[in-house]
This record gives structure tokens, sequence and C-alpha cells, in this order.
């Protein structure tokens, strides 16, 4: 393993990225791949993490420019077992344990990813070299030389968690779908990220539905006040409304960094969190 014999000095001080290999959400969006579902590939000097896998990740992944090598991967994390987050994480697996031959790497979620009608299947779990159940509010769990707290449950037909990554002096928080509620802001908020990617399907409407709007996103970026905010997981109405104006409105509106994400954008995160300084 490449980080074996680095010093701890040298281990949290490697650059740090994120590459949206899909930014698409929602049903129509991804049905249809509009904008692709594949989740992001994060990472935090050598310690390579694909968060929220959905259908077209290992192609996506092994497409890119430079290709993402599922076998570099230390660990699959998922937010919550919906398809659109966790529809390639089987292939993911197979293809970080060359197979199911060289058991390793660790999977994360939340437990009802794993029994009843479970998404982690049986005989994928046991590939990995470490299953996690993550419990809400809690951590940190240890990827190597990446700590990984949890948020309180998100409101969502099933176990959600955001998740708060620490590496370093860098703080990088997600937060998944789920519906708005008031506390939910300030829990992210203790953890004070530097940057915070969010899911915001929905644009405009007052269905009662699990998922944030527009809206609720700016007021939880608000009530956040990270440094750098990324806006991905679209689904149609946030298509037509164009996220990269919509983000330009919420930059000028809260005086803060927002970046829309689009396929294949790759956020240095070192670069992004020192342009905008103290
Ligand atoms: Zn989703
Ligand atoms: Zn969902």
């Amino acid at each position: 393993m490449q980080t074996r014999g680095m010093q701890p000095t040298e281990r949290s001080t490697g650059r740090s990225s994120i590459l949206f290999l899909g930014s698409g959400g929602a049903r129509f969006v991804v049905a249809r791949q509009l904008r692709s579902s594949a989740g992001m590939w994060m990472r935090f000097g050598t310690t390579q993490i694909h968060v929220d896998p959905g259908p077209g990740a290992l192609v996506r992944a092994l497409s890119h420019v430079p290709p993402c090598n599922p076998r570099e991967l230390d660990a699959i994390v998922l937010s919550h077992k919906h398809l659109d987050h966790s529809g390639d994480v089987n292939a993911l697996i197979e293809a970080m344990t060359s197979g199911g031959f060289r058991r390793r790497g660790q999977i994360l979620a939340p437990a009802d990813a794993f029994e009843n009608g479970p998404v982690v299947l049986p005989y994928a779990q046991r590939y990995a070299g470490t299953v996690v159940r993550l419990e809400p509010s809690s951590g940190p769990y240890v990827i190597e030389n990446v700590e990984l707290r949890t948020s309180m449950p998100h409101l969502h037909a099933v176990q959600t968690y955001g998740m708060h990554f620490t590496y370093g002096h860098l703080r990088v928080a997600y937060l998944p779908c789920g519906r708005f509620f008031d506390g939910l802001a300030e829990d992210y908020a203790r953890h004070k990220p530097d940057v915070l990617v969010i899911n915001v399907l929905r644009y405009r409407d007052d269905a009662k539905v699990d998922h944030l709007t527009f809206d609720g996103a700016r007021s939880i970026v608000a009530g956040v006040r990270p440094r750098v905010a990324i806006l991905q997981h679209f689904g149609t109405k946030m298509l037509e409304a164009v996220p990269r104006h919509l983000a330009q409105e919420l930059e000028d509106e809260l005086g803060l960094r927002v970046i829309a994400a689009h396929d294949g954008l790759t956020v240095d995160l070192d670069t992004e969190v020192a342009a905008v300084g103290v």
C-alpha cells in the first residue's frame, strides 16, 4: 500500500480534491442520465474514497482521464441505500478487491444498506476488508489518514447520514439527500466545515418531499457558512434553472464561494480554500 512507510507529517499534508464523476440525482435525471449518477471520488493525500457510487460509477471512474483506479480505493462510503447512491456499489467492491481475490478496503454505510434487502450484497460484503455500519452523530471512523464523522439522521425514507471528513486541518462536509428541517444547519455548523458539498435536487416547490429545494439549500449554506459550498445532485427542475447561475446568485448573496458541480469537474480543495483566505 502506498501510504506504508510514509511519515505522519507527509500523510496529512498531501493535496485534496473531489472529482465529481456524476452531478445528477433524482429518478428522471438518473434514468435518462441527463447528468451522471456516478458519485464523488475524493482524494485526501494518498487516501482515496468513493462516495455514493450510483449507476455508472465504475464506467465513469475507469473512463475518466486520467482514470481512477478502483484497486487503489481505501473505502467506499454510502450516505444511504437509494439507487442513485448505491447502484454500482457491488461492481465497485469487485473492482476494489480484484474480483474478490484481494480482500481489502472498507465499506461504510448505514446498517440498512447491509440487511433486509441489502444493497451491498452478502457475497460482496465478504470481499471487503472491513464492513462498517455507520451510526448517526458518531465517529471518528478512521480511513487511513482521514477521519469520518456522521451527521444527525436526515429526514429521508431510509437511514441517511451526512459525512464530515477531516484530513489534517481540512474539514469537508457532505450533506446528502433529505427534507429540510430546523436544526439541520446547526448540526453541520458544529463541525465548522471549510467545504460543504450539498445535494440540491429540487428547485422550488412546496410539495412535501424528502429533498432539499434551492431555497432550503440557501438557508443551510447561510447557516453553516463554509468557506466553499458546492451544489450537486441536481434534478430536472434544477438543471432547467441552470445550476451555475444559481451558484453565482448564492455567491453574491451570501458572500462566500459557491460552485455548481458538473460531470467530470475536479475541485482542488486546497486551492479553493486558500483562494477564499481566512
Ligand atoms: Zn439521491
Ligand atoms: Zn435518497
